[in-house]
């Protein structure tokens, strides 16, 4: 075992896009495990939009990164040392110890995963958090009826890929947003969804009328403003919108030019009775039964099929969640931590 472990910590809070600089590698003795503690080597690491809100001390759902400590994440671990009779060296666990190669633990919300049963990057995708935040955003506050029209956007990335196919599932029509042909390509021939339209064309607002020919009746926002915009107009009577993320406002320092558009917003929740609510996945806790029952099923039966984006290595990590929040990823963005 490597004596020296590397970590990448906070160094300043980002203004607008994270820069490299607001990161910093370090390295560290690889930590020994004391009573009753377990020693896990990091295998993959998840990078995930809410991070920039962790890189924030801006009011929020959760409390920031403090500067000079470890970044936040979920990350997959193999146990390596173990003072615990819960854990044997060799075992894979779904841990959260952040950009790090090596963690201790005392086994507290730790999971076993069993490789025999999925590839174990898939509990940070599609069987874990992302995969559960879409299951539970829809079913729960979308609620999609047969033959109704569900609009996801980031609709080929970990949340939104499934939210369309479980949209389709549940014999509703699923019409995703994505940025760029190859995106929207693989949405519809690869995932299944009815139609897909880019956000970056010019006449993207008209596309996405065209392809939502009865309106929309549920609409699963990772985005924010503009694409919202552009589905506004689409809302049918009673519409349900799951705001699930706001990923093109993240880096904003300010608020966008233009007329302010809240009393059309609100004008059209009236009139259309319009439900909106906002959600964090750790709301629906209690339906992580019924998502792990249903998911691995809809996977084996091809009914679901995922995509994951993986770079390669530790001091990649910083570089890759800076285009994580600009798209450039395709699909689920895992870091490989070690082989
Ligand atoms: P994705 O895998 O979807 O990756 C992010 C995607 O967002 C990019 O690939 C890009 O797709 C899209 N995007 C980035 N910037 C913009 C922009 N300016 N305009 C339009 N699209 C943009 O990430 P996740 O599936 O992990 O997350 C999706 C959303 O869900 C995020 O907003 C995230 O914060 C939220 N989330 C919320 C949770 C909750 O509990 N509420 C839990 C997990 C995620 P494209 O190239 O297609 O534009």
């Amino acid at each position: 075992m490597p004596e020296t472990a590397r970590r990448i910590v906070l160094a300043s809070r980002p203004v607008g896009e994270p820069k490299p600089s607001d990161f910093r590698l370090e390295e560290f003795p690889v930590p020994q495990p004391g009573p009753g503690q377990l020693l896990l080597q990091t295998k993959w690491l998840s990078l995930d939009p809410y991070m920039r809100g962790r890189m924030s001390d801006a009011p929020s759902y959760a409390k920031p990164v403090g500067i000079g400590e470890v970044m936040e994440g979920g990350t997959v671990g193999e146990v390596v040392a173990s003072n615990n009779d819960s854990y044997k060296p060799g075992e894979v666990v779904l841990a959260h110890t952040g950009w790090q190669t090596h963690a201790l633990s005392n086994g507290a919300g730790l999971r076993k995963l069993d490789p025999r049963v999925a590839p174990v990057s898939t509990a940070l995708g599609v069987l874990g958090m992302p995969g559960m935040t879409a299951y539970t955003g829809l079913l729960e506050i979308g609620k999609p009826q047969a033959s109704e029209t569900v609009v996801v956007s980031a609709a080929s990335g970990a949340v939104g890929s499934v939210v369309g196919q479980i949209a389709k599932i549940k014999g509703a029509r699923a019409v995703g947003i994505a940025g760029g042909p190859d995106k929207c390509r693989y949405v519809k021939d690869e995932l299944g969804f009815d139609e897909c339209v880019d956000h970056r064309a010019a006449d993207f607002p008209d596309k996405l009328k065209a392809a939502c020919p009865k309106g929309t009746d549920v609409y699963f926002e990772n985005v924010g403003v503009p694409v919202f915009d552009a589905v506004l107009p689409l809302f049918n009577p009673f519409a349900r919108i799951p705001v699930c993320g706001l990923i093109a406002q993240y880096n904003a320092t300010e608020l966008p030019p233009g007329p302010n558009r809240l009393p059309l917003l609100m004008r059209n929740v009236l009139t259309k009775r319009l439900l909106i609510r906002g959600f964090i996945v750790t709301d629906f806790a209690a339906k992580f039964p019924d998502f792990i029952r249903d998911m691995p099923q809809w996977i084996k039966d091809g009914r679901i099929k995922y995509r994951e984006d993986i770079a390669e290595g530790l001091e990649n990590a910083p570089q890759t969640f800076i285009g994580l929040l600009k798209g450039k990823n395709f699909g689920k963005q895992l870091v490989r931590i070690a082989e």
